[in-house]
């Protein structure tokens, strides 16, 4: 049985992760008049708030970008016909418990399902939680690997959950000598939001296990505001990145949140400053109660070509969609370039202004 790893030490002065709306309303991050409504929230989906999340909330901004990732708000509860609790589609592409092999050379390894807090958009909410679908046996780990052994064409394995890094070093060490011993996989990836919302976590023993399947190893970072980039995180990033771990990042596109180019801006200069490479602008899934974060890809669509013309090539992240029903990711930036009747292109600088390219020569 697999143990998570304490993000916190209780005790009378420590602070702890906030787990329930009364310790939430207890540390002044939800006024009484929400407390009935979180509640109602809390009956369904896991409520998760770390030290060090909770000391980034602004408790008198109602509108608090950080807060409205991690509180919860009634209208969670509201869910729209177009929402479905697989919005991704990992059920249909898992051949054994804990693997999605949705494309030829890369599998998600879901090794837990438990997270350090609990994203109030997650697109695996109604699998993620401590009363969720648990974590793998050792039998199932096994039947995992053997799968995994058996298809040569994957060359990549995905850490992901849940948060891997919620795991024991002892545990991910274990999880990642399975790994090791299969010739064919190159890669291994862990998506995590640790580094940023338990930063004293990314110590030495964790970076060991991290890099015990010896292969390459990357993480993949989650933060969706420049807020979340603190010293902390930023020292976590470097201590992953001492150590010859690439990072790249995934954020959420979120209404409220980070729908700003100027935010977004920040968002990713943080990144590249911390050497995490922007990876994934994700438009927000079609998860269960989440649709007041939801916005069209049209406007995420002018918040990207507003990128363009902002930041650093280093720091522009690619936007996608999870195609619902499990069909895979799609690019779904608006296309710089048209092609006009005669042949010639009209090519968009990053002020929006058209010029003309020609048409291959025929000589
Ligand atoms: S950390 Fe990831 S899996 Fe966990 S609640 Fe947040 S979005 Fe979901």
């Amino acid at each position: 049985m697999t143990t998570a790893r304490k993000t916190v030490v209780s005790g009378k002065a420590a602070p702890r992760t906030l787990k329930t709306p009364q310790d939430l309303g207890a540390a002044g991050l939800l006024p009484p008049e929400r407390l009935s409504e979180a509640e109602a929230v809390a009956r369904r989906y896991a409520i998760a708030v770390t030290p060090a999340i909770a000391a980034l909330i602004d408790p008198d901004d109602l509108d608090d970008p950080i807060a409205r990732q991690f509180v919860p708000d009634g209208r969670e509860l509201i869910v729209t016909p177009q929402e479905r609790a697989d919005p991704i589609g990992d059920a249909a592409h898992s051949p054994v418990k804990g693997i999605v092999h949705r494309y030829p050379d890369r599998v998600l390894l879901k090794a837990v399902h438990v997270c350090p807090v609990y994203c109030r958009f997650c697109f695996r909410r109604e699998m993620v939680g401590p009363t969720g679908d648990g974590t793998l046996s050792a039998a199932e780990l096994e039947a995992a690997f053997a799968y995994i052994r058996s298809r040569p064409d994957i060359w990549e394995v995905i850490l992901t959950g849940g948060d891997p890094l919620v795991l024991s070093p002892r545990r991910l060490a274990e999880i990642l000598q399975g790994l090791k011993a299969i010739e064919h996989v190159k890669i291994v990836r862990f998506h995590s939001r640790v580094p940023v919302v338990d930063p004293q976590a990314i110590n030495a023993a964790l970076i060991a296990a991290l890099k015990e399947s010896g292969k390459v190893t990357y993480v993949a970072l989650h933060a969706n505001h420049p807020r979340e980039m603190t010293d902390e995180a930023r020292a976590a990033c470097a201590r992953l990145a001492d150590a010859g771990i690439t990072l790249v990042s995934q954020t959420v596109l979120l209404k409220g949140v980070n729908d700003d180019s100027v935010i977004l801006a920040d968002l990713m200069r943080a990144f590249v400053e911390s050497r995490v490479k922007p990876y994934y602008l994700h438009h927000p899934d079609l998860a269960p109660g989440t649709s007041h974060f939801s916005l069209e890809i049209a406007e995420g669509q002018a918040i990207v070509a507003a990128l363009r013309g902002r930041i650093s090539g280093l720091c522009q992240p690619t936007y996608v969609l999870d195609i619902p029903g499990g069909y895979g990711k799609a690019a779904i930036g608006a296309s710089a370039v048209r092609q006009a009747d005669d042949g010639c292109y009209a090519v968009s600088d990053y002020r929006g202004e058209e010029h003309v390219y020609p048409p291959k020569s025929s000589a």
